[in-house]
């Protein structure tokens, strides 16, 4: 096989290439196929330079990477963090390909992103950064051929600048060139629960096959308490599930008998992590990975689960709701140990993209559906998405992973064979 260029070179885009070049096998895909897919379709690096507030200048490297495009407009969030780089962005779109063919959703994969800790930005920056980072990009860009949305690090506020900036430059408002926004804006109702509560929804898939209840005996661990894992926290909560631990970057709390979502939220609100928190004891990232807990979401970052974590686990099902939080050594390990049922991140976190598709449908055609009508049409899309991929699991002998790919894989390979290459 021929070798990639080093330009690619990341950890997780080594383990999604990785992740693809099995299924591919396993599929017997057509090798132009292969060695087309294998790499992203387009990529645009700018650096991206902005005021601070003591009047000084700082340049940024900023991120747009498109990989497939052949089922309709490019899709994908937007990450701030420090260790955001052309191959971690490489492989994030490649994932969104995946995962929107997985859930049958016109759009292709994309993704973008700033290497930089949003975090130690005031509110001044950011703003600024990130309309920098929207004229670099205005070009490659566009409602019909590449909608971001949020990601690690960016947030409702981010998605609203983008559209702004968008917008001025262009002379007139176009609230579909962003999904993720507020709601005052053109913003979707149900967008900023819907990765999480797509984990949630695919959690009672699983709970139905695998004959538990989602009730207070179902124990559940989630790692990172951002976007994705306090709304997955909120959803688990109202079904009547028991959440036992959560963390952020720095660390983690853990109460046995139980933690309650408005308080966490009101504490991180008021100071920022979750650290200090009252009635629950600290641990560690680590720790709260291995605690005794029926269900394991990983909702923070890539690597989280590494091997060592992967042998000491204690959860029944692990709902990836972060993108490659499991190394591929981790999953080698997991699969070994065949005691736990893996739903996926190109499935678990597939909510998002779904509520980003009916928020980009809404703004189309200027009309706003309600939020009932949003969380059932989400849900029968998930609940038909886990139903589907575990039935090729079954048929075919191999894994959630695998069968989540494959399902994802072989629609866009379909696809583009019959529409044929050009010239
Ligand atoms: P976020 O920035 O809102 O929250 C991330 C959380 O994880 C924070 O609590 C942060 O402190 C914590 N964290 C960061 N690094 C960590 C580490 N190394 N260990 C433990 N905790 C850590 O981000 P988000 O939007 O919730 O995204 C989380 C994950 O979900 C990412 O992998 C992202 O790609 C994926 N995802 C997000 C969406 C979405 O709609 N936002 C959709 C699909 C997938």
């Amino acid at each position: 096989m021929k070798k990639l260029t080093a330009e690619w070179d990341s950890p997780l885009f080594i383990q999604v290439q990785a992740q693809f070049e099995t299924a591919a096998k396993k599929l017997c895909l057509d090798e132009n196929l292969f060695y087309r897919l294998r790499v992203p379709d387009k990529a645009l690096i700018v650096s991206v330079p902005f005021r601070n507030d003591d009047g000084s200048i700082r340049v940024v490297p900023g991120y747009r990477v498109q990989h497939n495009d052949v089922l309709g407009p490019y899709k994908g969030g937007v990450r701030y963090h420090p260790l955001v780089n052309l191959g971690e962005v490489a492989a994030l779109a490649m994932l969104m390909t995946w995962k929107c063919a997985l859930v049958n959703l016109p759009l292709g994969g994309a993704k973008g992103g700033i290497q930089i800790d949003p975090g130690l930005l005031s509110r001044g920056e950011l703003q600024r950064m990130t309309r920098r980072y929207t004229s670099e990009i205005v070009n490659f860009i566009g409602p019909d051929v590449d909608i971001p949305a949020p990601d690690m690090g960016t947030n409702e506020q981010v998605m609203a600048w983008i559209m702004d900036t968008y917008s001025q430059l262009k002379g007139y408002a176009i609230p579909e060139i962003v999904t993720g926004k507020p709601v005052i804006i053109g913003g979707s109702l149900g967008r900023k629960e819907a990765t999480g509560r797509g984990v949630v929804y695919c959690l009672m898939e699983a709970a139905k096959l695998k004959g538990f209840k989602l009730d207070e005996h179902a124990r559940v661990a989630v790692q990172g308490f951002g976007n994705v894992g306090s709304a997955a926290v909120k959803k688990l909560e109202k079904i009547g599930a028991k959440v036992v631990a959560v963390s952020d970057v720095h660390s983690g709390v853990y109460n046995p008998r139980g933690l309650s979502y408005r308080a966490l939220t009101d504490w991180v609100n008021q100071h920022r992590r979750l650290e200090g928190f009252p009635e629950a004891e600290t641990v560690s990232n680590e720790e709260l990975a291995c605690l005794d807990a029926e269900i394991l979401i990983p909702a923070a970052t890539e690597g989280t689960i590494t091997p060592q974590i992967a042998k000491r686990l204690k959860c029944k099902v692990l709902a990836e709701g972060a993108n490659g939080p499991t190394t591929l050594e981790a999953d080698r390990i997991i699969e070994e140990r065949g005691d736990i049922f893996v739903i996926p991140d190109v499935l678990a976190n597939a909510g998002g993209v779904v509520v980003s598709y009916f928020e980009w449908v809404q703004d189309l055609q200027n009309y706003f559906w309600n939020e009932k009508e949003i969380n059932k049409k989400l849900f029968e899309i998930m609940s038909t998405a886990f139903q589907a991929v575990h039935a090729f699991a079954v048929e075919h002998k191999v894994g959630m992973r695998l069968a989540a790919l494959m399902t994802g894989i072989r629609k866009v390979s379909q696809a583009m064979l019959t529409r044929g290459f050009y010239p």
